[in-house]
């Protein structure tokens, strides 16, 4: 027999576990149903932080923001591609999640920076851990109170209609036994589909090869389920890549090693490029080297003040050496050239001024303190910016920009928020902000 719901939510990444708990909180009776063993989507990879501005962390530190600002910077980094209405809501209701998230015992309160961002408003947790595995055990924790339901190992196969109408989804569970659930709303929260490479390369054929840092889940199933029921996209072809991939495990190097003031370098030993401009600029010049790699140089500075840098250290991909000069050996890099190179960094971060490549952020301090670290990194596919098209209730668009009833999407399944490049940070604040959002609505017309 069909079991009867408010809400059915599909995912359980960082906005299908927002709506959840919103729905719950509205009074709906909501079930998450994630196809993967374990909670979390994508969002647990997250690492640098959230992005917000005119927040009260950043208040309370004395850093000056505006909204407007923070609108510009991301309509900037994605080539004025985005969607202005989204963008605009995106910005508002920021500050608002960074709060939301506070109450339900989830603290972002120390803050960073991102490429293509001009002021510190990557908000993360104190201990400056990654943001992912925090926010979701946080956002677990919510569930756990609120005795919400999670089906794991189901994946949902289609949404059911009804004369244009959502009626509820089918599923197939761990057995492969398929059953229907019911519900009035349904939240469509399957993240992107970066793991999908005939989907990728279908819009990119120049990514075929390409790693990728996503989980295995990320395959674009929602897209399609709601493309089957009518649903519009946007940007599809807007993938982007991240330039700081580890390629023997695909473990992405988190943005706030250059934020904390790491250099990229060529095999030549020699920096080649504004490290903190955006991903998919950095990620070009990187090709465009011989060896199409880089390294991520940094000293033990970045590493005390970074707990992921310490756990790349684990993982066993980072080289060290007492000197630059050892460090050179290790890498097979000309030591005299790496030597200039760090001198005449050292010399941008005193003058606060980088003649060479016009890095104004993160120029924290010299590179001088052993050990000194490096990475191999190269790009790999990190996000996808396009994705179904959703009205400022995320409600979930037809092709002639009518809502489906009952249809609702938040996060990284939608497009249009991000243009044409992705801002390190907006992702988080997508998801939460929009996830948030998409969790009111459907609860309110369901209980309507
Ligand atoms: P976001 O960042 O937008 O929250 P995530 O990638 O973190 O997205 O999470 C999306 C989740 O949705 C993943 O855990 C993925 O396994 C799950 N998912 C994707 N497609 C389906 C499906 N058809 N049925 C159930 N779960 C799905």
């Amino acid at each position: 027999a069909p079991q009867n719901y408010d809400v059915v939510v599909i995912g359980s990444g960082g906005a299908g576990l927002a709506a959840a708990i919103q729905a719950h909180d509205e009074g709906a009776r909501v079930v998450i149903i994630e196809k993967m063993p374990t909670i979390g989507g994508n969002t647990i990879k997250a690492s640098v932080g959230m992005n917000a501005a005119e927040t009260r962390f950043q208040k309370i530190k004395g850093i000056l923001d505006s909204k407007e600002l923070f609108y510009e910077e991301t309509l900037k980094g994605g080539k004025f591609k985005n969607n202005p209405e989204l963008l605009k809501e995106f910005v508002e209701l920021a500050p608002k999640a960074i709060d939301w998230l506070d109450e339900h015992g989830i603290q972002l309160n120390d803050i960073t920076i991102t490429g293509g961002m001009s002021i510190d408003r990557t908000h993360r947790p104190a201990d400056r851990s990654a943001v992912g595995g925090f926010l979701i055990s946080g956002l677990v924790k919510n569930l756990n109170q609120r005795n919400i339901e999670v089906l794991l190992e189901t994946s949902v196969e289609e949404i059911l209609c009804d004369n244009g109408v959502v009626t509820g989804v089918k599923v197939v569970d761990e057995y492969n036994d398929s059953r229907i659930l019911n519900a009035k709303s349904v939240i469509v929260a399957t993240g992107g589909f970066s793991a999908n490479r005939e989907m990728v390369v279908s819009y990119r054929p120049e990514l075929d090869g390409f790693v990728t840092t996503n989980h295995k889940g990320a395959t674009g199933s929602g897209i399609a389920m709601l493309q089957h029921i009518g649903a519009g996209t946007v940007d599809m072809g807007e993938i982007q890549i991240h330039p700081t991939v580890e390629q023997t495990t695909s473990y992405l190097i988190s943005e706030s090693i250059r934020g904390g003031g790491a250099i990229l370098v060529s095999q030549a030993g020699k920096r080649f490029y504004n490290e903190m401009e955006t991903r998919d600029k950095v990620s070009a010049q990187i090709i465009a080297l011989p060896e199409k790699s880089a390294w991520i140089i940094f000293d033990d500075q970045v590493r005390s003040g970074n707990k992921a840098a310490d756990e790349y250290i684990a993982k066993g991909f980072v080289i060290s050496a007492p000197t630059p000069h050892e460090l050179a050996v290790k890498l097979n890099m000309d030591q005299e050239t790496l030597q200039t190179t760090l001198g005449r960094y050292n010399e941008c971060v005193i003058q606060q001024k980088d003649e060479d490549f016009g890095r104004t952020t993160a120029l924290r301090h010299p590179i001088n303190q052993g050990p000194y670290y490096a990475i191999r990194i190269a790009p790999g596919v990190h996000h996808t910016m396009g994705g179904v098209t959703i009205n400022l209730d995320t409600a979930v668009l037809n092709e002639q920009q009518q809502p489906i009833q009952g249809a609702w999407a938040a996060g990284e399944v939608v497009g249009g928020i991000h243009g044409a490049n992705r801002i390190g940070g907006n992702a988080v604040a997508d998801i939460i902000i929009f996830g948030i959002l998409a969790g009111r609505n459907a609860a309110a017309m369901a209980l309507r």
